[in-house]
């Protein structure tokens, strides 16, 4: 069982120390790494600013082989063998290949948690120089780094990603209380020109969101527009960005996860099953490092090709080129604030990209030890 302190206020105190893994975040990505690592037999820190499962970070939809295969079953709320595709023009039933389930944030983690065997604590994770990470607490020392704190990439050292201007897409979502039976999405303009709309019940809530893989369009007004039209409460909101191209898995001696990683699958934004995927791919990694049965370089590099792996080509920055309309690149113009005509080739969108991710990406066919 993992060791939980939560510090708060007069409980918040200094923080100096060294570990053998240091872990920075504690969503999905993070205790899924920490999961592998427990028969690992090093000592293992989590760290995130919030206590586990404190804040949910999405709309909890996910494979239910994926919460089977994990033993995560008991966070389960609903599940649906269809999905309800509205457009303006009609609305269409689909068999899901697979049935999808929503589940409870909070329950989930820490049923994960339960599952590594760590030390824990609340702190806010600031940067890093070299293998020392930086914290509102103090400073943690750790040959092996993980970085599973969201689209961020808070210990890259890269330039600091930037909404709007990188490979982001955005979502809000409310969580009227309520009560629903079908999985819906809606495509159509009239809520978000390039994106989806949702409504997830989830027992005794429905989560009501929109996603655009335009980061400039603001999705708040068509949220509310569609909880209104839906008879639903706009209350509860909880919204982010998502990150729709990958970036590298590791980098300069330190290991990314899920979205830190751009581990989402870009047409549908979904992040949950990619971040456990690769986080207990990474978790493997180090556990073959901790056995001493690989260096911390070759870990870094099978990092780096499990990315290229998947047929997606790691990139160097977090900045599109070009914003594409109707098939014309358009790139900001160097003289002025407007927009200028160019050459500037566009990059593959969500639709592309999520063909080469689902080509690869495969279903859990059993129960993961
Ligand atoms: C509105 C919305 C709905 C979504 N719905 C779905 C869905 O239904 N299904 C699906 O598969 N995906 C969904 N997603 C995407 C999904 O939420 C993410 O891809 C997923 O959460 C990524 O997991 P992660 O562990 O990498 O990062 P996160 O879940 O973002 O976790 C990051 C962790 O790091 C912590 N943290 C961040 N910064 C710091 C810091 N500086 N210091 C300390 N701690 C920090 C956070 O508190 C958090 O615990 C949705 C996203 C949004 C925005």
């Amino acid at each position: 069982m993992p060791q939980r302190a939560t510090k708060r206020g007069q409980e918040r105190t200094p923080l100096d120390r060294d570990c053998d893994v240091l872990i920075c975040g504690a969503s999905f990505g993070g205790l899924a790494v920490a999961r592998e690592l427990a028969s690992a037999g090093a000592e293992v820190l989590v760290v995130d600013r919030y206590e586990i499962g404190e804040r949910q970070t999405s709309a909890c939809g996910i494979p239910t082989d994926w919460l089977y295969a994990l033993d995560l079953q008991d966070s389960l709320q609903q599940t649906f063998a269809q999905l309800v595709i509205h457009t303006p023009h009609a609305t269409a039933r689909f068999d899901l290949p697979w049935t999808f389930s929503t589940f409870d944030y909070r329950a989930l983690c820490g049923l994960l948690a339960d599952q590594g065997s760590f030390e824990f604590e609340t702190a806010t994770v600031n940067g890093r120089t070299g293998h020392t990470v930086h914290t509102d607490r103090g400073d943690i020392r750790s040959q092996l780094i993980v970085d599973a704190l969201g689209w961020r990439r808070v210990l890259g050292s890269g330039e600091p990603i930037q909404p709007p201007d990188a490979f982001l897409s955005r979502g809000l979502e409310v969580h009227p209380l309520g009560s629903g039976q079908e999985l819906e999405v809606w495509i159509d303009r009239s809520y978000v020109p390039a994106g989806y709309a949702w409504s997830f019940p989830a027992e005794n809530e429905v989560r009501v969101g929109v996603g655009s893989f335009e980061p400039r369009f603001h999705v708040k007004e068509p949220t509310v527009r569609l909880a209104s039209d839906l008879d639903r409460d706009a209350i509860r909101y909880q919204g982010n960005w998502i990150p729709h191209r990958i970036r590298r898995a590791a980098e300069d001696g330190v290991f990314f996860v899920g979205d830190s990683a751009g581990h989402c699958l870009p047409l549908t934004a979904e992040g949950i099953r990619t971040a456990f995927y690769f986080g207990l791919a990474a978790g493997r990694e180090l556990k073959n490092v901790i056995s001493e049965r690989l260096t911390a370089q070759h870990a870094e590099g099978d990092a780096a090709q499990a990315v290229c792996g998947l047929g997606v080509r790691p990139l160097s920055g977090d900045r599109p080129p070009a914003v594409r309309r109707r098939g014309v690149a358009i790139a900001r113009s160097r003289r002025g604030s407007g927009l200028a005509r160019s050459r500037t080739p566009a990059s593959p969108g969500p639709v592309e990209e999520s063909a080469v991710w689902l080509g690869k990406f495969r279903q859990p066919s059993g129960p993961i030890r």
